[in-house]
């Protein structure tokens, strides 16, 4: 193929990119704005509208092609619906993040069967990977059991949250071997099996309309259609810069949320607001910061290199902590008219605190930095 053929190529690959990202931020602006208080009052799990979104392609563009993925279009797409809704961004990181493990799956059985199917959004799921990303890191030891059998193995025990769940939803998770010390085993759990239960969580500070469950497995067997990686480790180490990379999509749509809020309320209150420390300027510059981060880190999201790594978790933290200050700031600039419950900036608040604690949470980040 000529030079002029490739870079053909290559524009039609982001043309069609920012036309998913344009399309995505459409479908927030015009479809999710009205279904947000719901979402966050945990009176609508949006089902209808994750579909529809996987029908534009919103779960589909960073799936890795020739050994090679760019999740640059995925985070622009998070972010687009994190401006409207803070929960349907993190839905949204769940589903991606369900594509990630299946494509980057080498077990044929399981990519012919769910690959597309997740990518287009006619299976809906997430990830159960908090207590496995926690058990690597040193901070608690793996919740699930499981133990080969013929055609597969049986697995027992409980995860206390996983998000994007309801019937006919998969997730991909992690067991320990009970009868091969070492061995851990990442597999995808259909919520449908009668040996699954769906345990709904008391009422969180924010997130309630994310389809957010206690998962129990009782025994529960896994065909060897469903096994993600024999070898867990491995997977998860190819996996794991993508699965933080694409929450920075949840923090930088928050960010531009709340810059949008400080200015709403400049008009009437700038007179005033100037005296506080932080003005929607120092965020501005902070957003244009951390998104190039981000952009130039998602082009690579297979780099091996310790320094890149690094860079990933170092990120991940900043991008946590400009959330919770951006909110903050929203908030004092809002002065009482944010103090009402209607008002989206308390909501944006309580979605940022989400941000800094879902796994990585700050404090793992900050030990991971520590220990690397
Ligand atoms: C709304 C919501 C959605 C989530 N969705 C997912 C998801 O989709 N997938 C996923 O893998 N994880 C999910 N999590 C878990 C999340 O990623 C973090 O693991 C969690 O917020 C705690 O992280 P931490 O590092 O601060 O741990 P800590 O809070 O410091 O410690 C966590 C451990 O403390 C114990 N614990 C503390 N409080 C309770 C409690 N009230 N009930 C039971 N055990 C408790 C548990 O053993 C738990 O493993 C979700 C959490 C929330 C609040």
């Amino acid at each position: 193929m000529g030079s002029l053929a490739v870079s053909r190529l290559a524009d039609d690959v982001d043309l069609s990119s920012a036309s998913i990202a344009d399309e995505v931020a459409a479908i927030a602006r015009k479809d999710l704005a009205p279904l947000a208080a719901a979402i966050d009052a945990g009176s609508l799990y949006p089902q209808d509208l994750l579909r529809r979104l996987g029908e534009v392609g919103a779960w589909g563009s960073h799936q890795p092609r020739n050994g090679a993925a760019d999740l640059r279009c995925a985070i622009q797409s998070i972010s687009a619906l994190g401006e409207v809704c803070g929960a349907t961004a993190f839905m949204a990181w769940c589903q991606n993040t369900l594509v990630w493990y299946a494509a980057n799956s080498d077990n044929p059985g399981l990519i012919a069967k769910f690959a597309d199917q997740f990518a287009t959004g006619q299976i809906l799921g997430g990830t159960g990977l908090s207590n496995p990303m926690k058990s690597f890191f040193g901070i608690e030891k793996l919740k699930l059991k499981g133990k080969k059998v013929d055609g597969g193995y049986l697995v027992r025990g409980a995860l206390p949250w996983v998000s994007n769940l309801g019937a006919g939803h998969f997730f991909g998770t992690i067991f320990e071997r009970e009868d091969e010390p070492g061995g851990i085993v990442m597999f995808l759990a259909d919520c449908s099996d009668p040996a699954v239960t769906l345990q709904p969580c008391k009422p969180f500070l924010a997130m309630d309309g994310t389809g957010t469950y206690g998962v129990q497995f009782r025994d529960l067997f896994v065909p060897d259609d469903l096994i993600l990686a024999e070898q867990a480790a491995p997977f998860v180490k190819k996996i794991r810069a993508g699965f933080i990379l694409l929450q920075a999509g949840m923090a930088l749509g928050l960010i531009k949320d709340c810059i949008a809020i400080m200015a709403e309320v400049d008009g009437s209150l700038g007179h005033v607001n100037r005296y506080l420390p932080q003005q929607p300027v120092h965020f501005q510059d902070l957003l244009s910061d951390l998104e190039a981060e981000t952009m130039a880190a998602a082009r690579d999201p297979f780099n091996t290199e310790d320094s890149y790594w690094r860079r990933v978790v170092a990120l991940r933290l900043r991008l946590g902590e400009a959330s919770v200050a951006a909110a903050h700031a929203a908030m004092l600039h809002c002065g009482a008219r944010g103090y009402l419950r209607s008002h989206r900036v308390q909501r944006r608040l309580r979605e940022a605190y989400f941000v800094a604690i879902v796994t990585p949470a700050t404090k793992q980040l900050r030990k991971m930095l520590q220990d690397t």
